[in-house]
């Protein structure tokens, strides 16, 4: 089976991309827990951001760069929106492939659940 974002990386699983470059794809989650809910990953497989080495501050720097380009192209810029990654079991984790949320289209409360 492997990674299933790999596999939608590698397109072996369809998913609704919504950026698509070199290092990062963007996509829609499946399970939307915001009017906008969008997922975006380095192509690179690191599992989790507790397995970054320094050798990766440019590939999770790109996938910053990519969230904030998928904000502007989905016109959530001017409200503002936020970025999460669960990083571990405490915090949620269930994908074994980094991957920022990005939540916007709604007031978000904090602190989060
Ligand atoms: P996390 O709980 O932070 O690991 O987030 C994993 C996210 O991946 C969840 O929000 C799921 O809804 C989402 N997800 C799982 N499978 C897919 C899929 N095939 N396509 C898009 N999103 C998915
Ligand atoms: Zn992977």
């Amino acid at each position: 089976m492997g990674c299933l974002f790999c596999n939608i990386v590698e397109k072996k699983i369809p998913a609704d991309v919504v950026h698509d470059d070199e290092h990062t794809l963007a996509f829609r989650d499946i399970r939307p827990v915001a009017p906008t809910h969008v997922l975006v990953i380095p192509k690179k497989h690191v599992a989790a951001i507790h397995d970054l080495e320094p050798a990766d501050a440019e590939t999770i720097g790109r996938v910053l760069v990519a969230a904030r380009r998928v904000a502007d192209q989905l016109g959530l810029a001017d409200a503002g929106y936020r970025l999460v990654v669960n990083d571990g079991e405490a915090a949620g984790q269930t994908v074994h492939h980094i991957h920022v949320h990005l939540l916007g289209g709604r007031a978000l409360t904090w602190p989060p659940g």
